[in-house]
This record gives structure tokens, C-alpha cells and sequence, in this order.
């Protein structure tokens, strides 16, 4: 199998903690060039925009979209019209509809659009969903909460319209959750704290039901000081399963079932190569769907301004 070669496009934290390493660690793929404004990679091609990239710099196959939501739509049709199989990182929009076109362009290109969930990836996901399959739910509870000014410190493009705030981290659960759960959830009521200086909620409460009625909630905050949780707990008649560290460890009334290190990025650059070898392209939308839902449903308070 030929290298995908790859450039990456918005060189900021996720890009850093997490792209470069993930590339050079798995096979069939090798970063090509650097696309970003302020930020380069020593060694590699760096073009300022994703157009002097498509235009001017070395032959590559795909591009993995790092940059803030509210810019990745044009920077998709960019490449998918360069006939560049296209990585998004999560969320895939600044809204739902928006995706369909870029469905639409890469089928007809032939080239894979992969909208990634890297929580999905996360080692003790599948064992809770495959445990979850033979159980009979009771009730699912999440709990993410995390301190903003940790976690994005500076990343102004958060507050703004499409930067989804709390959801930002929040839509990480929903896309574990709607991986584990047996059926479709949908949004039934939501709360949103918004600081009077911003235009996404720093926090959020949302009700949800699958169609039998199962109770599930979640609370969102990003003002957590001190521990911070990432935790999905299921109720069920086989007793208590507890996802926590993001998805890292799957326990069941305290008796771990399931615990690895964090492979995510990896385990999504794998799946990138594998669409990419037939162009078949890997969109779901049921995360940033129930998001959506909770915008279209929420309840708004206005709370006190955020000062990063
Ligand atoms: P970030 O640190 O702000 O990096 C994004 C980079 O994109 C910036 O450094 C900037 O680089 C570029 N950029 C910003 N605004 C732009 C614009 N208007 N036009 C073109 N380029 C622009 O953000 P991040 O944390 O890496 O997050 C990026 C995406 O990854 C988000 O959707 C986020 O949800 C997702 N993600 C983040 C994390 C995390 O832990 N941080 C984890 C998983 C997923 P230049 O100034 O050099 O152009």
C-alpha cells in the first residue's frame, strides 16, 4: 500500500498534542506539509492558507482539518474540489445541514470525508457498549465537567457563534453515548448558562429519552475547578457501569471490567487510511444532531461574563 500523505491544516493544540504523533506512529501514513497562519513544523512545507497549500506545495492525497469549526466548511470544499480525501476534526459543523453538501461532493469525487469522534476511540468504549448490548437499562447520568481556562486556554473561537462552548467538550459524551446506547436518544428539554459576554453557554443541563422511555441526562459545565469528570454511569438490572476518564475505563460496581492508555488519535488516523484506500467516507451526524436540539430546546440564563 502507497503512503497517504498528509497535511495538516490549522496548527494549534489538538494539532500538536495529538496529529503529529499519531501520524508518525501508525503505518500508511506520513505528514506532508504544514498549513497554518501563525505555526509550522520544523522540517516540513508550510503554507499560510489551505489554498497556497493546494496550490503551491508538494503533492499530498489528504488534508486532516484542524482549524475551529466555523472555518472548516470552505477549507472542505477546498480540498475535496483539489480531490483531497478530507479528515474533519469533531465537531464536523457549525451546524447540522452544512454537512450535506460535503457528503454530497466528496461521493461524487470519490474521495472519503471522515468526521471524526475521537472519543469514540477510546479503549473501554466498545467493551461498555458490548456490555450495555446484554443489559437492560435502567438509567444513563453524564457527568463533563472541566475547567475551561485548563483545557482551551485562549481559544476566543469557543465563545463565538458555531464555537459551541460547554459542547465543545460536551459533544465528546454524546458521541460515546450515542455509540453505546442500544437505541437513538433524543433531546426532550435543556438548560443553558450563558455569560453575558459570550454567544455559547459555559454550561448545560440536557433531559434526554430513547423511544422506550430510558431516562438519561447530562450535565455539561466548563467552570469545574479541582476534580475534573468526564463520566458516563448506567443504571442497569446487572448493577452500576461507570465509563470515566473520557471513555479510558469501564468498571461495573467498582469491579474494572475494562482500562487502557489512550490510543484515540491513533486508532482514528488507522480508520482515516483504511476509507481513504477505497474513498468510501464515514459521517455521523447523531452527536452534533442532539446538540443542535438542545439550541433549538434550551431554556437561557445569562450568567456572570467570562475573563479568560
Ligand atoms: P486551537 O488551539 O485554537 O487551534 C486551531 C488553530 O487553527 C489555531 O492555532 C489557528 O492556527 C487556526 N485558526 C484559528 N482560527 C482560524 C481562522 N479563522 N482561519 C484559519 N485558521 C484558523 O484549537 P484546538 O484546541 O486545536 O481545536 C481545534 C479543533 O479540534 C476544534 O474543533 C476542537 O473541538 C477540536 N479538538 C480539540 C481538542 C483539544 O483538546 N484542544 C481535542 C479534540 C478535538 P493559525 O493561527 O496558525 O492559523
Amino acid at each position: 500500500m502507497t503512503e497517504l500523505r498528509i497535511a495538516i491544516v490549522g496548527f494549534g493544540k489538538i494539532a500538536r498534542d495529538q496529529h503529529v504523533g499519531a501520524i508518525a506512529a501508525i503505518p500508511g501514513a506520513t505528514l506532508a506539509a504544514v498549513a497554518s497562519r501563525n505555526a509550522s513544523l520544523p522540517g516540513l512545507p508550510h503554507f499560510a492558507t489551505i489554498e497556497e497549500l493546494l496550490e503551491k506545495g508538494p503533492a499530498i492525497d489528504a488534508v486532516s482539518l484542524c482549524t475551529p469549526p466555523q472555518v472548516r466548511r470552505a477549507q472542505a470544499v477546498a480540498a475535496l474540489a483539489a480531490g483531497k480525501h478530507v479528515m474533519l476534526e469533531k465537531p464536523p459543523g457549525t451546524g447540522v445541514a452544512e454537512l450535506d453538501p460535503l457528503i454530497a461532493m466528496a461521493a461524487a469525487a470519490k474521495r472519503t470525508l471522515f468526521a471524526t469522534w475521537h472519543s469514540r476511540y477510546a479503549p473501554a468504549v466498545e467493551p461498555a457498549r458490548e456490555w450495555l448490548a446484554t443489559s437492560r437499562i435502567k438509567s444513563v447520568h453524564i457527568s463533563w465537567k472541566e475547567d475551561v481556562r485548563v483545557w482551551h486556554p485562549g481559544q476566543g473561537w469557543i465563545w463565538e457563534p458555531g464555537g459551541l462552548g460547554v459542547f465543545d467538550p460536551g459533544i465528546n459524551a454524546l458521541s460515546i453515548l450515542t455509540r453505546i446506547l442500544p437505541r437513538p436518544v433524543f433531546v426532550t428539554a435543556a438548560e443553558l448558562a450563558f455569560p453575558a459576554n459570550c454567544q455559547a453557554p459555559i454550561a448545560a443541563n440536557l433531559t434526554m429519552a430513547d423511544i422506550g422511555g430510558l431516562p438519561v441526562t447530562a450535565e455539561f459545565d466548563f467552570r469545574q475547578t479541582g476534580p475534573q469528570s468526564w463520566d458516563i454511569v448506567a443504571e442497569t438490572d446487572r448493577g452500576l457501569m461507570t465509563l470515566s476518564g473520557g471513555g479510558r475505563r469501564m468498571a461495573v460496581d467498582d469491579k474494572v471490567l475494562a482500562e487502557a492508555p489512550d490510543q484515540e488519535y491513533r486508532e482514528l488516523y488507522r480508520r482515516f487510511v483504511t476509507l481513504a484506500t477505497t474513498g468510501m467516507s464515514d459521517v455521523d451526524l447523531a452527536p452534533l444532531r442532539l446538540v443542535a436540539d438542545a439550541f433549538l430546546l434550551g431554556r437561557r440564563t445569562l450568567v456572570e461574563p467570562f475573563v479568560d
